[in-house]
């Protein structure tokens, strides 16, 4: 008969642990008892501000209402990435959520906006995607389901917040559903002699803590199943070469947009947040390619708001753990992997595998058809993820440093080179039934990194030119009309946080 898991044990309270707390705590039904436990000692990473639309759900999940979010965490919306200096020095275009133009018939718009391109009668495209022309204009509001004709029904947006603060919320959330908290270092991890599973955690005051399931919540340092299970590192760095951040909090924009912004340096780029009470910034960088020195000044010369503390120094190995669960411990967060922030996905990389955990929930018994099962699942997650990052810093036309020439000339993964081919031929983009990016991402980066394709797709000539002049022309004049009906960004935050 099978014999149920009971109890949970979590590792780590940075947002990894506490939205597994969180979720886990709300899907399972107080039915299985959640401890968690973290170190002051250690402290969370502290970054990690930006998501994407899927965000949503995990709040619709764990119970969390969007205006409580929005106060808690001093969040503001986010409609995409602007990409500046990323295609050549000056260039920028901007990647943004939800629908670019709109299908006619059986082509995405896209194909069509090819054609007119390559007849100099075309926008560049932000100005036929409604969130890129929201972005532009500082203007906000959320999709409108009763009208469903109309390009706001598709809006697709996610928020910046800021860490510290959701993690404190996300712990309240989950202490009020029966989650114990614990503070303390864990110092020893007990294994059973036969199994090799945890068989108990023994913390610096000598406390001990057993469980069924331990989450490795601990960070890069993955404390259960890097350190005492043993599960190896996949390095990608050969793909993903940055290894480092700077990080630090500058004033608040006055204007807050909504959007992030990353602009490319001569070896790295520069992240700015905004969030509502301050800016979150960082340069990212190759340590191989640029000193630690050097980087700093980057991005202190790059801040459009004064800074509020020194610069911080991050390392890390983009990559991922060869298994993310072995035996009864699943590692969630950076004790994972990290590919690194470009895209804003680690947060929803938790998020799917605290959800793949719960749809695989296990007992005690730990089927191994189960694990090797969730760790197919978690590991094509994450190299179609890494793809998708690689292909902005392969697919440019710098050449202006080291670090540019190294990533426009390194083999890029087998997958990747297939999928730039296919969109070289015809512009068609070649996606997996459960890839995390959809056609008019990859698109738009693509696009917008400066890879033409050769041909657009040949039935597009089945329409008259007028014709597709006239849809394009009348797509981006919808788009404009509704945008300019729109609040500011601004002024929708501050009527959210007015509201009681
Ligand atoms: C430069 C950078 C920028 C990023 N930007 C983004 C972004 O924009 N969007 C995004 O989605 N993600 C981003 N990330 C990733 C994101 O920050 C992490 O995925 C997220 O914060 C989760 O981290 P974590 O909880 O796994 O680890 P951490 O925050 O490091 O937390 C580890 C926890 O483990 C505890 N711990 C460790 N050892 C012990 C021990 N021995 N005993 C007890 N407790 C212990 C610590 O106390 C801490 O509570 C970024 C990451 C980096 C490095």
């Amino acid at each position: 008969m099978s014999e149920p898991i009971k109890h949970i044990v979590i590792v780590g309270g940075g947002s990894s642990g506490w939205m597994s707390a969180a979720l886990l705590s709300k899907l399972l039904q107080g039915r299985v008892a959640i401890t968690l436990v973290e170190s002051e000692q250690i402290g969370t990473v502290g970054v990690g501000e930006a998501t994407i639309p899927a965000i949503k759900l995990f709040n619709h999940l764990a119970g969390i209402a969007e205006a409580d979010f929005i106060k808690a965490t001093g969040a503001t919306f986010k409609l995409g990435i602007e990409f500046v200096n990323w295609k050549t020095v000056g260039h920028s275009y901007f990647h943004a959520f939800g629908a670019l133009g709109r299908q006619w018939e059986w082509l995405s718009f896209y194909q069509y906006w090819l054609k007119l391109q390559q007849l100099g009668q075309a926008l560049p495209f932000e100005h036929y995607c409604i969130a890129s022309c929201m972005a532009q204009q500082h203007k906000f509001m959320p999709a409108d389901a009763n009208r469903p004709q109309s390009p706001v029904s598709e809006i697709a947006y996610a928020y910046h917040f800021d860490a510290g603060l959701y993690a404190r919320y996300l712990r309240e959330l989950s202490e009020q559903r029966g989650v114990v908290r614990l503070q303390g270092l864990v110092s020893h991890v007990a294994r059973d002699e036969v199994t090799g599973h945890i068989r108990q955690l023994l913390l610096d005051d000598g406390r001990q803590l057993h469980g069924d399931l331990f989450i490795d919540c601990s960070g890069s340092r993955a404390l259960l199943l890097g350190q005492a299970l043993g599960v190896g590192y996949d390095d990608w760095s050969h793909w993903l070469p940055n290894d480092s951040a700077w990080a630090v909090p500058t004033e608040a924009l006055t204007d807050v947009p909504p959007y992030t912004r990353s602009t490319a340096h001569s070896a790295g780029w520069q992240w700015r947040i905004p969030l509502q009470h301050r800016t979150g910034n960082g340069l990212v960088f190759s340590s191989e390619f640029c000193s630690d020195d050097e980087a700093r000044s980057q991005l202190l010369a790059g801040l459009t708001t004064p800074p509020l503390d020194d610069p911080r120094l991050l390392r890390f190995t983009t990559g991922k753990r060869k298994q993310m669960w072995w035996g009864n411990c699943v590692a969630i967060g950076l004790s994972s992997g990290f590919l690194e922030p470009l895209e804003s996905t680690s947060l929803h990389l938790v998020q799917t595998a605290i959800t793949r955990l719960v749809n695989l929930f296990p007992d005690k018994s730990f089927a191994q058809a189960n694990i090797d099962h969730y760790n197919l699942l978690a590991a094509t997650e994450m190299e179609q993820i890494r793809d998708f990052i690689v292909a902005h810093y392969k697919v440019t036309e710098r050449d202006d440093s080291e670090f540019w020439r190294y990533c426009r000339r390194m083999q890029v993964p087998e997958p990747l080179a297939q999928k730039l081919a296919i969109f070289l031929a015809y512009g068609r983009v070649h996606r997996v039934a459960d890839e995390l990016f959809r056609e008019d991402s990859w698109v738009q980066v693509l696009l917008g990194q400066g890879l033409s394709p050769n041909q657009y797709d040949p039935l597009v000539d089945l329409k008259p030119e007028a014709q597709l002049r006239d849809f394009a022309a009348s797509t981006a004049a919808v788009i404009q009309s509704c945008v300019a009906q729109m609040p500011t960004h601004q002024d929708f935050i501050a009527r959210l946080m007015a509201s009681t």
